[in-house]
């Protein structure tokens, strides 16, 4: 319901909000779980981080040549298959670029294969730190 409840009963200032889309920063979460204790809607659900776990996967599109290594080599890239291509923006226009398969991010198992083979180094593991 985008009651702010949760960005306001957060201290340390790591829940925003983006494009209408609530986020977390993780360096700056410190696990109080205040923000469970106040959405009136039970919405916040809370799941374990482990250090150096990749929270999601950023990929640079001025880098990215489109070589599609990552989407193609299937065999060799990332094992779990979280990379496909996508409407992405480049240069304020929209056009078919690599995009992280972010609602499967779970399915990544931090091998950072994809951070060391993308021959760009386009591609960025996000990984939670302590
Ligand atoms: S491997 Fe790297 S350069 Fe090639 S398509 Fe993927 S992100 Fe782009
Ligand atoms: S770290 Fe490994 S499992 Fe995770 S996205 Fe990269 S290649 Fe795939």
């Amino acid at each position: 319901m985008r009651c702010e409840r949760c960005v306001k009963a957060c201290r340390n200032q790591a829940i925003y909000f983006k494009n209408s889309i609530r986020l977390v920063n993780y360096n700056k979460c410190k696990g109080c779980l205040n923000c469970v204790q106040v959405c009136p809607r039970n919405a916040i659900e809370v799941t374990s981080v482990v250090p150096q776990q990749v929270l999601t996967v950023k990929i640079d599109h001025e880098k990215c040549t489109m070589c599609k290594k990552c989407v193609d080599d299937k065999d060799n890239f990332c094992p779990n298959d979280l990379f496909f291509i996508g409407s992405v923006k480049k240069n304020g226009k929209v056009v078919e670029g690599i995009k992280f398969k972010f609602n499967e991010v779970n399915k990544c198992q931090g091998c950072l294969k994809c951070e060391s083979l993308c021959p760009e180094k386009a591609i960025k593991p996000i990984q939670f730190k302590v």
